[in-house]
């Protein structure tokens, strides 16, 4: 009998349950449908689309190698597509595995009934999380708000070992039509993705060796150097994670394995699996909280005083060119390379949220169309704990100050140097701060503040001030 795997956010051969599955039959057939409206509201943005092109690209070259092939096709209708590759291949059984955000898990729950009523044998399975978000719950039965009893009920819990890639079935006797990943039109239509193939090899074989690179040179460390955005010291493992092109259980029992094998700091090796755990806590929150990527967990924060006329300010923001440099390296990178350092996301976030008061949604909007590892979960989770008003969030009065921020934890000014070129030549006591130095250093840097470089879009002490009276408007 025929068996088909249909990959979505499993882009991956080794540890896919429904690709083992499916590979029991006596022959299986991978396919990729692509209905962006699926989604809802939450198609991929552009940078996500750059990632998937390449990831197809990658994954249908590894299936032609293990002597299988990857069909995909572009519809408007996912279940009559898929109704539709069934009876031209007999297949008597579907395999999935499963995701979790709100429209996508309606769209299978309505997938599987009426393919079950067509008498189809369908299963769906999880690939993409340590547990499964209904797995891990309180005593009483209920779920978790909070970060830190979540991550220690998961990890009480037995790891589940990762599978390796199954052998795959002879070929069927005639393979459906596909079409070529080229016809799906992801790529972008001006070439504003120059950078990004300096720094991103999508695909099974590019996630493990970020990981064995990761492995290699910085887990050791990683507990501090992990909030340096001017060094290496993170895995870059997110956007791999969230086209699953690794899964969490290869990424925990690797690291594992290293740590067995050589001394490794605990501490190194705990906040980094504890990072994969936010990544899993993200999951738990959308699952349970399905209207978090629009609405604030917090309902008081419906009714916060947002700025008005912040046209301008936003598109600086967006543009990198607030005129204060962490932030607008960051916003940089982000635009360069479809991915920011964690540490200066929360900076770049709070800004936009607190300093300009302008709605953490815009700034998800903006993430989500230009992260590679552009995640609703994660995105939406991140962008409400910025804000403080998500579950275990920052306190809403902790707002970050950009200066401090960046002489902390960029002292030497490497990662704005890298980003910000025309702030290059000053000192690195002015470096975060550069209209605190006075003229004459400037003048010597070739800094013309207005002119080659902005000056601060906000005043930061005063904006600070406006936002916490805001907040206190909406607390009382
Ligand atoms: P590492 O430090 O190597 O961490 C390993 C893995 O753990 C990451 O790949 C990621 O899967 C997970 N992880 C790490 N930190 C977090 C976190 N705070 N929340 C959830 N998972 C985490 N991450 C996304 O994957 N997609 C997003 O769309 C996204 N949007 C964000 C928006 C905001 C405002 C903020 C503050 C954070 C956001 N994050 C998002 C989380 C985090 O910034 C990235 O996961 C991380 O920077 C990825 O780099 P890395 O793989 O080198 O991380």
């Amino acid at each position: 009998a025929t068996a088909l795997i249909w990959l979505r956010r499993d882009l991956r051969l080794a540890d896919n349950p429904a690709m083992i599955a499916a590979s029991q039959h006596r022959h299986c057939i991978p396919v990729y449908v692509h209905n962006p409206a699926d989604e809802g509201d939450w198609a991929p943005g552009a940078a996500s689309r750059w990632w998937l092109h390449h990831s197809l690209k990658a994954l249908s070259a590894s299936l032609d190698k293990a002597g299988s092939r990857l069909i995909i096709r572009s519809t408007h209708d996912t279940l009559d597509c898929l109704r539709a590759i069934i009876s031209e291949t007999g297949a008597e059984a579907l395999y999935w595995n499963r995701v979790y955000e709100p429209a996508l898990i309606k769209r299978d729950q309505t997938i599987k009934l009426a393919l079950r009523e067509d008498g189809l044998a369908v299963h769906s399975l999880n690939a993409a999380l340590l547990r499964e978000p209904w797995e891990v719950t309180r005593r009483d039965g209920g779920h978790y708000r909070a970060f830190t009893p979540f991550w220690r009920a998961l990890s009480a819990m037995p790891p589940i070992a990762p599978e390796p890639a199954p052998e795959l079935p002879a070929p069927p006797p005639a393979w459906p039509k596909g079409q070529p990943v080229e016809s799906l039109g992801l790529l972008p239509g001006i070439p504003w993705d120059r950078h990004f193939h300096d720094q991103w090899r999508p695909g099974e074989a590019g996630a493990n060796a970020a990981l064995e690179t990761f492995l290699e040179s910085a887990l050791q460390g990683y507990d501090d150097a992990r909030d340096r955005p001017g060094q290496a010291g993170t895995s870059r493992l997110s956007p791999h994670l969230h086209w699953g092109e690794i899964s969490p259980r290869q990424i925990r029992a690797a690291v594992t394995r290293q740590q067995q094998e050589t001394v490794l700091p605990d501490h190194d090796v705990e906040s980094f699996l504890s990072e994969v755990g936010w990544r899993e806590f993200a999951h738990h929150l959308l699952y349970h909280f399905p209207h978090m990527p629009q609405d604030p967990l917090d309902a008081r924060f419906r009714h916060f005083p947002w700025a008005a006329d912040t046209a301008d300010a936003l598109r600086a923001w967006e543009r990198g060119r607030t005129g204060i440099p962490i932030v607008d390296a960051g916003m940089r990178e982000l635009w360069a390379i479809g991915w920011m350092h964690n540490r200066v996301r929360m900076i770049v976030g709070s800004l936009l949220t607190k300093n300009l008061r302008i709605p953490w949604q815009t700034g998800e909007a903006w993430f989500w169309d230009t992260l590679v590892d552009a995640d609703l979960a994660s995105n939406s989770m991140g962008w409400q704990w910025i804000q403080g008003c998500g579950a275990d969030a920052a306190p809403y009065f902790r707002i970050f100050n950009p200066v401090r921020q960046g002489e902390r934890f960029d002292p030497e000014g490497h990662y704005v140097r890298r980003w910000v070129p025309e702030l290059r030549a000053l000192p690195d006591k002015y470096l975060h701060s550069p209209w605190s130095a006075p003229e004459q250093i400037l003048r010597e840097a070739g800094v013309r503040l207005g002119d080659t470089y902005p000056r601060p879009l906000v005043d930061l002490a005063t904006s600070r001030k406006d936002a916490l009276a805001a907040y206190q408007d909406i607390r009382s």
